[in-house]
């Protein structure tokens, strides 16, 4: 459908968020407005509550629920937040809505509810077993990161200076995610490993939250080859707003999200820039992104730099549900 200036804005669409993975722990009223401050600490949301979705007009969130290294049954904690957020979007069944097929992307559409979809950051939730990936899926989990910040039995994660391979269950895990519909999410993957995904995968793959290295070199983001392979996939790249690793200099501001959007529409074309913001994952926060509220203005921003209103909404919303109707239809 053609958009012109006299439109209104399109759907926003944020493929990574944190802040629900923290709240079976710790005291933070979703439905509360909360003023952001100007520097997160880990485990203490403050990017991102329901009153400020709505407000900056949010229509999907892709939640990550971030497993626990550290303890011996990671999956333990993955479960007890999805069962927290299910409790959730039960209670705020008015303006949430749990996404597990295209039916569900077009209800929230058509009913203005604001789409969670649920995500797992880290294939250590796994615990070594692809079984596990069922019943994931079975409690509405639609995308798995394989690796986060530390090597797990899937995969080595990205590191300054070193990249790595998948594990031959890695290369399982893959399969098996495809063979029951949950989207490979190749954040925090090594560049090897994103082109052995490319390689092997026969469906769409996105890179939830990143950045490019041809703008920002620094070890977490992903070279323009990479890009290029989500984008040939029919994938999605989603932009954060890491103020560190956006631009060479560290003092990223709202003007290099738009570069790094420029960029991943250069490379692989307008249909693969998304956004992927990491509010509440993120420690500090591109200037002039204070919240999610700051989304609009990111739209803005594009338009300024001379994006025309289609392609702005498309990597603002419209290229991620574009994305989740066509591999949530397909049946797994
Ligand atoms: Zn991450």
């Amino acid at each position: 459908m053609a958009t012109n200036t006299s439109n209104p804005p399109g759907p926003i669409v944020d493929l990574h968020v944190d802040t629900l993975s923290w709240l079976s722990r710790i005291p933070y009223r979703f439905d509360r407005f909360h003023k952001p401050w100007p520097i997160s600490y880990l485990l203490r949301p403050n990017h991102v509550d329901l009153p400020r979705l709505k407000e900056a007009g949010v229509r999907f969130v892709w939640w990550g629920i971030v497993p626990n290294p550290l303890v011996p049954r990671p999956s333990k904690g993955v479960f007890k937040t999805l069962r927290y957020i299910h409790g959730l979007v039960e209670k705020h069944g008015e303006d949430l809505h749990l996404v597990q097929s295209s039916d569900d992307v077009e209800t929230c559409l058509r009913l203005g509810k604001i789409g969670c979809v649920l995500t797992i950051e880290g294939g250590h939730a796994l615990e070594g077993r692809l079984d596990m990936l069922e019943r994931f899926r079975e409690q509405g989990v639609r995308a798995m990161v394989l690796v986060h910040l530390t090597d797990n039995d899937l995969s080595p994660c990205s590191r300054k200076g070193r990249d790595g391979e998948l594990t031959a269950l890695g290369k399982e895990a893959v399969r098996e995610m495809e063979r029951i519909g949950v989207v490979v999410d190749v954040a925090h993957l090594p560049e090897k490993g994103i082109r052995q995904v490319s390689e092997m995968s026969r469906r769409p793959f996105v890179c939830s939250h990143g950045a490019m290295h041809s703008v920002c070199p620094h070890w977490r983001n992903l070279s323009d080859d990479s890009v290029r392979r989500i984008g040939d996939s029919g994938g999605l790249m989603g932009v954060f707003f890491i103020r560190e690793w956006i631009r060479p200099d560290r003092k990223g501001t709202i003007q290099d999200a738009v570069n790094q959007l420029s960029r991943v529409k250069e490379v692989a074309g307008p249909a693969v820039p998304a956004i992927g913001s990491d509010f509440d994952g993120a420690l500090r926060l591109a200037l002039g992104i204070e919240d999610v509220r700051a989304l609009p203005k990111l739209a803005a921003s594009l338009s300024e730099r001379g994006w025309d209103p289609e392609t702005s909404d498309d990597a603002m919303g419209m290229n991620a549900i574009r994305f989740m109707r066509r591999f949530f239809r397909e049946a797994p």
